[in-house]
């Protein structure tokens, strides 16, 4: 707006009207000159929506999006009654690798810029709101691991919290991560109450090193004492995930040592049954075995809660949807050698 020799407030307006989900033309509050000249030089939105899956009888929306540049990514909108959350991508792929995750398996494409990252936000936000729906919560548990896309991430998340657009509040934000504890001491400083939700799926070293290959840079002794920093610098409480895979972290053993680790601290431990991943070499417990699993952690007096598995039917989990329409073809076109990844 101040290239174009406008008001400050202009981009205000401009911000409010876009996050209700108006176009240019719409945006009946800016001068007709330039609603003509910003649709003419811009485009509302960077994503092209390329599929779309409804399950769960239509309280769950898939969408795969192309990006600048060819890449694809996914977002999940999952409608409850009272409220509607959307699991938001901040990464194309994942050099993280997890060996039990579709996003992991692929290889890694490039850091969705902060736009990219909002947008799909504001593309849920109209969805939502043609049902008379709100976007209420946002999980940054789509695909790719936000902390190793910091400051773009951060720039969305500011965007999105801020109070004249989408106005999400902090604390309905989660950003979940595989444990880059360098990066989760530096969130804590960003003054905003986000939800910090931790990926473990182990609480022994020598497992960990293997589910989330991250653990050999960040080992669980540091990753913890950095949730508990942000937990002390924040009040918030800590989200601690673990994705059940039979026989592998559903032991009692596994429970004895998540309890020795959390046991005291202002945590909160969500199981999810693990949603089966074509060749990934792991297989979701039996329904008694995760009843078991979840006594046996309630038991060592932690507070444990097993998480719902929302599209979980035709793929619809984290990453799957974009791994199917790849296998199904030439879909994609790399623009480039993929962006270094840091992670520290
Ligand atoms: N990279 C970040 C955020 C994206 S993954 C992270 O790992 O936290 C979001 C969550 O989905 C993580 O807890 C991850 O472990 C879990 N997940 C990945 N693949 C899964 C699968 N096949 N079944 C169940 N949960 C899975
Ligand atoms: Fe990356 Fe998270 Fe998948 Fe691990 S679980 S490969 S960190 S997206």
């Amino acid at each position: 707006m101040a290239a174009r020799g406008q008001p400050e407030y202009r981009a205000r307006q401009l911000w409010r009207r876009r996050a209700a989900g108006a176009t240019f033309q719409e945006m009946l509050d800016l001068p007709a000159s330039l609603r003509s000249e910003l649709t003419t030089s811009f485009r509302v939105s960077s994503l092209t929506a390329v599929r779309r899956l409804e399950t769960d009888r239509g309280l769950t929306t898939k969408k795969l999006y192309s990006l600048d540049g060819g890449y694809t990514v996914e977002s999940v909108i999952m409608r409850y009654p009272a409220r509607s959350t959307l699991c938001i991508s901040s990464q194309v792929g994942c050099a993280i690798r997890c060996p039990f995750c579709a996003t992991g398996q692929g290889p890694f494409g490039r850091n969705l810029r902060a736009h990219e990252i909002v947008d799909q936000a504001l593309d849920a936000c109209q969805e939502l709101a043609a049902e008379g729906r709100r976007l209420s919560h946002v999980v940054f548990m789509g695909m790719g691991e936000p902390l190793a896309n910091y400051a773009a991430v951060l720039q969305s998340v500011r965007r999105i919290a801020d109070p004249t657009g989408l106005g999400l509040s902090a604390r309905r934000i989660t950003i979940s991560t595989s444990g880059l504890a360098p990066r989760i001491d530096r969130l804590a400083l960003e003054g905003m109450p986000f939800t910090l939700a931790i990926s473990l799926h182990a609480a022994r070293d020598e497992l960990r090193d293997v589910l989330v290959p991250v653990n050999r840079s960040y080992p669980l002794a540091e990753l913890v004492a950095a949730a508990e920093r942000f937990g002390r610098q924040t009040g918030r409480r800590v989200s601690y995930e673990w994705v059940l895979l039979a026989g592998v972290n559903d032991t009692e053993r596994d429970a004895h040592e998540l309890g020795a680790l959390l046991r005291g601290r202002l945590a909160h431990v969500n199981l999810i049954p693990f949603n089966p991943v074509d060749g990934a070499p792991y297989r979701e417990p039996d329904a008694p075995a995760i009843r078991r699993f979840l006594a046996q952690v309630r038991a060592q007096g932690l507070n444990v809660t097993l998480r719902d598995t929302r599209g979980r039917a035709e793929n619809a989990a984290c990453g799957q949807l974009r791994a199917r329409v790849l296998a199904q073809g030439p879909h994609e076109v790399r623009a480039g050698p993929p962006a270094p990844q840091t992670v520290a």
